[in-house]
């Protein structure tokens, strides 16, 4: 059998690969999952912290078991079935505190967020839930010696955040930015938001920043590592989203660089064309 993953990223078992990004900061990848999700642990002094849970094809928490004896919380990027899988193995699930995701909290429990779960695409199957905290944009996370800025960063979805991690100069970007096919032809997709985001995740970046995001895709050699972009990137997706909206088209993809395109759904042009 080839070996499939990069130098520095190796198999916890047949289904998942683990890679330490950063010091603490751990990549866990489903590389044989048709989309190629990356999920990453975060871990602190006191507690951890999981950063997307998969889409569940096979039990994560295992995996971060093997990496910490810390109280762990798991927080979805956003509700897509590939970030929510097996979340209720977490006891302690936080949740973005938006509005677009309490309007489906009913008697403590989280259930099926409609047209932000999109299941049906892979006949996945919501379980409700207990959110234990609500984090809203800006709240900073205490890991216990090693904190994270929840920011808002709706584009591909609504109830997308992202978390940043200044100390390590570390963003983890999930779905707003990775290889590959970035997607904006989802229900919720708006590329007003997805502009004004790459501005706000911008102005917290610097040329050494590393960005992580949520999807891979093999090299050349079909070689499977952590998404990892930077700053050139994100300017790179900023700089063709302006030019989109000032062309007045609507395209259903457009090259971003030469590491990422995105498709592009007719409901995302909405808010620029009302803008008019
Ligand atoms: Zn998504």
């Amino acid at each position: 059998m080839p070996n499939m993953l990069a130098e520095g990223v190796r198999w916890f078992d047949d289904w998942f690969a683990v890679r330490e990004v950063a010091p603490g900061i751990h990549a866990i990848g489903e590389p044989r999952f048709h989309q190629i999700n990356w999920n990453y642990l975060v871990i602190g002094g006191q507690r951890a912290l999981l950063f997307d849970t998969g889409p569940g094809v096979r039990d994560i928490l295992q995996v971060v078991k093997a990496l910490t004896t810390l109280p762990v919380t798991a927080m979805p990027s956003h509700m897509h079935f590939d970030h929510t899988g097996n979340i209720t193995r977490f006891p302690d699930v936080a949740l973005a505190d938006l509005p677009v995701l309490r309007a489906f909290e009913r008697d403590g429990l989280m259930q099926e967020p409609g047209n932000l779960f999109l299941g049906h695409y892979e006949g996945m199957k919501w379980t409700p839930f207990r959110v234990s905290q609500w984090w809203p944009p800006g709240h900073i996370i205490d890991l216990g010696g090693r904190r994270l800025e929840v920011i808002h960063t709706p584009g591909h979805a609504p109830d997308h955040v992202a978390l940043w991690d200044a100390e390590a100069n570390v963003l983890l970007a999930a779905d707003f930015l990775y290889l590959g096919a970035l997607y904006a032809q989802v229900p919720g997709s708006d590329l007003a938001q997805y502009e004004a985001g790459c501005d706000v995740l911008l102005r917290r970046l610097d040329a050494g920043s590393r960005i992580f995001g949520a999807h891979g895709m093999p090299d050349a050699e079909g070689r499977h590592d952590a998404p990892q972009l930077a700053r050139p990137d994100l300017e790179a997706l900023r700089d063709t989203l302006e030019k989109l909206r000032n062309s007045g088209e609507t395209p259903s993809r457009v090259e971003v660089n030469e590491r990422m395109y995105l498709l592009i759904g007719p409901h995302a042009y909405e808010a620029w064309q009302r803008a008019k």
